[in-house]
């Protein structure tokens, strides 16, 4: 592979919420394979940053490209096809759903549901079938297969972690993005998280995430980018830019 090759390129990104301004960033970019984190205090824009990227959010503002095509103004589903996907955390409705019922919805934007329901039933059978061998094995990848038809919303906090992995998985995405991925986790998962985020590189994923633990950002990342106040104020590999005295005032005045 090319040495720099980036996946995603982002230009004068700003998302102004009356007022504030939650984003303003002039140049965001991420290496295709590797583990880049996106850090920040709280309320910095990372969440905004995240939903912008993949359609959810619009920004006033702005050009960013995912593999060289523009994503502006596309719809989350056009975002999720084309091979970027972020996780959600487990909302209440998601929550009164199976294990297996979250998983297949994960799949839901990539098979064009609706179509293929009215026109090919015979395809969409099959679609199904498949769509149901995928998240089982995704369900024994992430141990959460004993737990296929229990309500998601018995799952403990880590366990829903890592069903939202799993069902971010279902789309094959080549990137993804995931938002605090170790919030509410006990230390007992910590560690098979973080296996979970390593193998989806050696897999060749490419992995944006948004952490405020320091020890999980040191140990898997790639390189790291720093948010404060809507704007990028440091980037580098993970013990450069840690050390740097501008990310811990950053830190520090949070
Ligand atoms: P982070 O994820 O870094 O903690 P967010 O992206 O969630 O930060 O929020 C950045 C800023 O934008 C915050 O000040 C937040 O209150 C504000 N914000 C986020 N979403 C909205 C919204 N829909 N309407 C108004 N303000 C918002
Ligand atoms: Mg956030």
């Amino acid at each position: 592979a090319p040495k720099m090759d980036k996946i995603i390129v982002a230009d004068n990104i700003q998302r102004r919420f009356g007022g504030l301004t939650a984003v303003d960033v002039e140049h965001f970019e991420v290496q295709r394979n590797a583990i880049t984190a996106l850090i920040g205090p709280n309320g910095a824009g990372k969440s905004t940053f995240f939903n912008l990227l993949t359609g959810f959010d619009r920004p006033q503002t702005g050009e960013w490209s995912f593999n060289g095509f523009s994503l502006h103004s596309k719809s989350p589903a056009q975002v999720a096809r084309s091979g970027m996907v972020r996780t959600f955390q487990l909302t209440k409705a998601l929550s009164r759903m199976t294990v297996i019922e979250n998983m297949r919805l994960g799949a839901a934007n990539q098979v064009g549901e609706n179509l293929a329901r009215a026109f090919f039933p015979a395809l969409w059978k099959k679609q199904e079938q498949e769509i149901t061998e995928k998240a089982e094995e995704l369900l024994v990848r992430f141990k959460l297969d004993k737990k296929r038809d229990d309500y998601a919303g018995e799952l403990s906090g880590g366990q829903r972690k890592l069903l939202e992995m799993a069902r971010a998985l279902m789309s094959d995405p080549e990137i993804v993005m995931l938002d605090e991925p170790m919030a509410g986790v006990n230390p007992a998962l910590t560690e098979s998280l973080l296996d979970h985020i390593i193998e989806l590189k050696n897999q060749g994923v490419t992995v944006l995430f948004v952490e405020h633990d320091m020890h999980m950002v040191r140990r898997i990342s790639d390189w790291v980018v720093v948010m404060a106040e809507g704007k990028i104020i440091a980037e580098g590999p993970p013990g450069t830019v840690m050390a740097n005295p501008a990310v811990q005032d950053a830190y520090l005045g949070a």
